[in-house]
């Protein structure tokens, strides 16, 4: 049913140039504005160096901007995404933590650089860097290396050829456990969110070990409605959310104009029944 009502536009997941989006801060502040978003999230892997600068634009626009990050976490030993929300950046262990993480992520370059290089595809590394910006490597600047170097044609045949799980130039790396991302994040002042939880592909059982050990970490968020899942995908997840009360959160996922299909600004509602993770901190700001 449509909504009637003048309900801020909140979009809680973006990406700039301070980890694999393709905008800069205030480029992407720029777009969201234009996108009719009235509160933002930025949310850069295991990276915060981009909020000053988008705080500054976001300031200029009036916009409302929401301290943000997307941290590689380790669960059951694979890989998950836990976002961080509404935290103070200038907390020390969680910035020594991110810092960390952003060194992991130099390593496992080298090495995804190693397996490229085995598999007759030079340069890697140095190319990936150059997409990078200097901020932090991310496969993503190896699927765009790999697309410009004629290797494969889009980024999703580089990371179903080469990058994605299990593939030939996939290493794992040491990211921080789950229970240590939520204790920065809880720690920080802030709220632990599990990033597009369609994404991982889990079965029900595991879905629900996934989200009762999150919970027992202190988790409380959960990304209902996200870019990367669709309508049925989402409708799921406000299940969970419902099943498990925990805060529902919404986000696009946003990386930048190279995903066409993904715009800012059109994501649907949280469904009704959902209590939105805002909720948290915006009743504790007006009183
Ligand atoms: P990393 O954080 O370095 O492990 O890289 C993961 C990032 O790769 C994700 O945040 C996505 O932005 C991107 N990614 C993952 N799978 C795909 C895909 N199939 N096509 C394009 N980008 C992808
Ligand atoms: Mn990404
Ligand atoms: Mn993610
Ligand atoms: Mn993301």
């Amino acid at each position: 049913m449509p909504d009637i009502e003048n309900k801020p536009c909140y979009d809680l997941h973006s990406h700039s140039t301070s980890s694999d989006g393709e905008l800069s801060p205030t480029a992407l502040i720029d777009y969201a504005h234009e996108k009719g978003v009235d509160v933002l999230a930025l949310t850069d892997h295991d990276n915060t160096a981009g909020i000053a600068e988008a705080r500054a634009q976001a300031d200029k626009l009036g916009m409302s901007l929401i301290n943000g990050v997307e941290v590689s976490s380790i669960w059951n030993k694979r890989l998950v995404h836990i976002v961080g929300l509404n935290f103070d950046i200038d907390n020390e262990p969680f910035q020594i933590g991110l810092a960390n993480l952003r060194e992991q992520r130099e390593e496992r370059g080298e090495r995804i650089g190693q397996r490229l290089e085995k598999l007759g595809i030079s340069g890697a590394l140095a190319g990936a860097r150059a997409f990078s910006n200097g901020q932090i490597l991310s496969r993503t600047h190896f699927a765009r290396f790999l697309v410009a170097s004629g290797a494969v044609k889009n980024p999703n045949e580089a990371f179903k050829k080469y990058l994605g799980d299990g593939k030939p130039a996939c290493v794992t790396s040491e990211w921080a456990s789950m229970e240590q991302t939520v204790e920065w994040i809880k720690n920080a002042g802030g709220h632990a969110v599990i990033a597009h939880p369609a994404r991982y592909k889990l079965s029900a059982t595991r879905l629900r070990l996934f989200i009762e050990d999150f919970i027992e970490c202190g988790g409380q968020g959960f990304e209902v409605v996200s870019g990367s899942q669709d309508a049925a995908e989402n409708r799921k997840m406000a299940d969970y959310a419902l099943r498990y009360e925990l805060y529902a959160s919404k986000g696009s996922d946003y990386h930048g104009p190279n995903q066409p299909w993904l715009s800012m600004g059109k994501m649907p509602d949280l469904p009704a029944v959902c209590t939105p993770i805002w909720s948290l901190w915006e009743n504790s700001t007006s009183s």
